[in-house]
């Protein structure tokens, strides 16, 4: 479970996120959409503690994570896909899953395991180096490297950016896999048509607030979510 509270994060005078509240219940699918330049990625990288927040609580299991740095979070249990992919791209495949293992809790081979058979693509290409693949496929292999920590929460940013809709669609129906095998998620999408397709509860933000909130089904109907996010 994890608890967002009046969180409130800037750029110097900038306030990119402003008492931002959300929940992500265990097991849930969540996610936060909106325009470019709402507040989404800024609202994530508060979360992992890639961005000290000015204010508010953030909470995972129900302790406080609000003042820890990433590598502490990831320890207790939450896996982040930055938005980009951020491959190290020199390593192959395989190297940059061990790299990552090493952050996590261990288990790394049951971790390979459920990586390898969610994306099969990952090990035929084992041996690549990751640099030269495929935009899908290093998505992929961000997120395979954010499951081989273990995590109970999983948090992606944006991961259908800058892929061709056949992919976006293979990356969505690994995330929904993870989802049924009941991994909890919280995604930030901008691409709010796909994320409302997949996801139980969803949260729209607009300059760094959020200004509606529900299931799918009620946000689809809401002529708001139609006119400004899915006309
Ligand atoms: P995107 O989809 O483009 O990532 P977003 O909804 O994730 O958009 P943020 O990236 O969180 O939005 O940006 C929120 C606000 O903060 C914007 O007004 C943006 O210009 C500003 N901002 C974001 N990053 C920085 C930064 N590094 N320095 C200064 N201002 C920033």
């Amino acid at each position: 479970m994890l608890t967002v509270s009046e969180l409130s994060a800037s750029y110097g005078a900038i306030r990119a996120v402003d008492k931002v509240s959300l929940q992500v219940p265990a097991g849930a699918f969540v996610a936060i959409l909106g325009s470019n330049g709402a507040g989404k990625s800024t609202t994530l990288r508060s979360i992992v503690g890639l961005h000290r927040p000015i204010r508010g609580t953030v909470t995972l299991n129900g302790g406080d994570v609000s003042r820890l740095a990433l590598h502490q979070i990831v320890r207790l249990g939450m896996g982040f896909v930055p938005e980009g992919r951020m491959v190290v791209a020199p390593l192959t495949v395989e190297e940059n899953l061990r790299l990552s293992s090493h952050a996590g809790r261990g288990r790394h081979a049951e971790h390979l395991e459920r990586v390898f058979q969610l994306f099969p693509r990952l090990k035929e290409r084992r041996r690549q180096i990751s640099g030269l693949m495929s935009g899908g496929e290093q998505q992929m292999l961000a997120i395979g490297r954010a499951l081989m920590t273990g995590p109970e929460m999983l948090v992606l940013d944006e991961p259908s950016m800058g892929l061709a809709p056949s992919i976006v669609d293979l990356v969505f129906e690994a995330i929904v896999d993870l989802h049924k095998q009941g991994q909890s998620l919280l995604l930030v999408e901008q691409n709010a048509s796909i994320a409302l397709e997949v996801v139980e509860y969803a949260y729209f933000m607009k300059r760094g607030s959020i200004v509606l909130e529900g299931k799918p089904a009620d946000l689809r109907n809401s002529p708001e979510v139609m006119e400004a996010y899915l006309g």
